[in-house]
């Protein structure tokens, strides 16, 4: 499925550009929907027709054979009638790519070039009468969604995102540091997010470390984080905390769980913050899903859209054990990018060589406690010809 998606999207990336088409994630979503993942009737047999285009004489040049296939179309009142149309044989899936631009690239539907938001490519392509289906937005959407499709779209060059990454507390030991129980939330956080830091920046995205380890006060603490993050133009703010308040530190047997703030239900980090739950819940924690939060300082005077992920409980025991800050940081990214890093640490920095240690042999004739017989046998010594040192230990 992912080798389908990959493949389909780079070659929409390709000749979309071409046309002034400048949002994929929609055509992905079409062809996924029309061609079910590749698999339909209209795909197989060397048809290669992905996104059921229909045969229009000349409509798109790439094609210059047509095949029959039974097809519902919907009407106005829903009720569906099967009848038999006439669609583009391609020779290919690049061809067909090609053929759906080719398709699209006429007056009707000049209202697609420029759009960069997946929902209205899609209101507009609808209204330009590419389907019948009634929730045929919706259903893409849902595509999109289920598919994290949007991280294929190019707002920033390649699809590339800034993103602002705090622990939301000062280091343990001092003030304002954070929950503390079977773990400490200031130490755990920072784990977690200097991972989630590095495994951003192997995916390309550009990543700002907005934590403070120098706040005086809460609420100074936070304040400086603001800070931080305002000071970039980004596209995601991320803050990592640790929960309290499960009381459970003989453990129940039950995860309490994580749960991910974000300020109202139409902030875009709503959906990621969606992602990040199931991600996180996918390792074995509870869900308590996304909540809304107008009075989190972090969510409230962020210009980004903001989240706030409370990985899991300190305060319990089953959580403490499910956990491991690489694998937090995982459900993290995945939950953003859609993609997995390895969490293999970084190659151990090479240990300078123990310096050689050269053997020393001596030669004694004697210890002594008592200075003075040291020194006469010193003396006897050197009126024999010797070199006689007298060391001290
Ligand atoms: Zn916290």
């Amino acid at each position: 499925m992912s080798d389908f998606i990959e493949q389909i999207a780079s070659l929409i990336k390709k000749y979309a550009p071409q046309y002034g088409i400048c949002v994929y994630s929609p055509i992905i979503a079409q062809a996924v929907l029309e061609s079910a993942s590749g698999t339909s009737n209209k795909v197989t047999n060397g048809r290669n027709n992905y996104f059921g285009l229909k045969w229009r004489n000349n409509r798109c040049a790439i094609s210059n054979e047509y095949f029959e296939e039974w097809t519902a179309e919907q009407k106005s009142d829903g009720t569906y009638s099967n009848i038999v149309s006439k669609f583009c044989k391609f020779n290919s899936l690049e061809d067909c790519v090609i053929g759906y631009f080719q398709w699209t690239n006429i007056s009707n539907y000049a209202n697609l070039k420029g759009i960069t938001d997946p929902e209205q490519y899609l209101e507009n392509i609808k209204a330009d009468k590419y389907a019948t289906s009634i929730n045929y937005v919706e259903n893409l959407m849902n595509v999109i969604k289920k598919y994290n499709l949007t991280q294929y779209d190019d707002q920033k060059g390649d699809n590339k995102m800034v993103i602002n990454v705090h622990a939301g507390h000062n280091p343990d030991g001092k003030i304002a540091c954070g929950a503390i129980s079977i773990i400490k939330e200031s130490t755990e956080a920072r784990a977690v997010k200097n991972e989630v830091i590095r495994q951003l920046q192997k995916l390309g995205h550009t990543v700002n470390d907005c934590t403070v380890d120098n706040g005086t006060s809460q609420s100074d603490v936070l304040k400086k984080i603001v800070a931080k993050c305002n000071a970039h133009a980004a596209d995601l703010d991320i803050s990592i905390h640790f929960n309290a308040g499960a009381n459970d530190k003989s453990g129940n047997g039950k995860s309490t769980g994580t749960e991910v703030y974000v300020y109202s239900a139409n902030s875009k980090a709503k959906e990621y913050a969606d992602r990040v739950c199931a991600a996180i819940a996918s390792i074995g924690f509870k869900s308590r899903g996304t909540k809304i939060s107008q009075s989190l300082y972090v969510l409230k005077n962020t210009n980004a859209p903001a989240m706030l992920v409370e990985c899991c409980f300190v305060d319990d025991a089953d959580d403490v054990k499910l956990y491991d800050y690489q694998s937090m940081a995982s459900a993290i990214v995945k939950g953003i990018t859609g993609q997995t890093v390895s969490t293999e640490a970084p190659a151990e920095e090479e240990q300078p060589a123990a310096p050689v240690v050269k053997s020393l042999y001596r030669v004694q004739v004697g210890a002594y406690s008592i200075a003075a017989n040291a020194t006469a046998m010193q003396e006897k010594l050197k009126k024999a010809g010797f070199d006689a040192i007298l060391v001290k230990s």
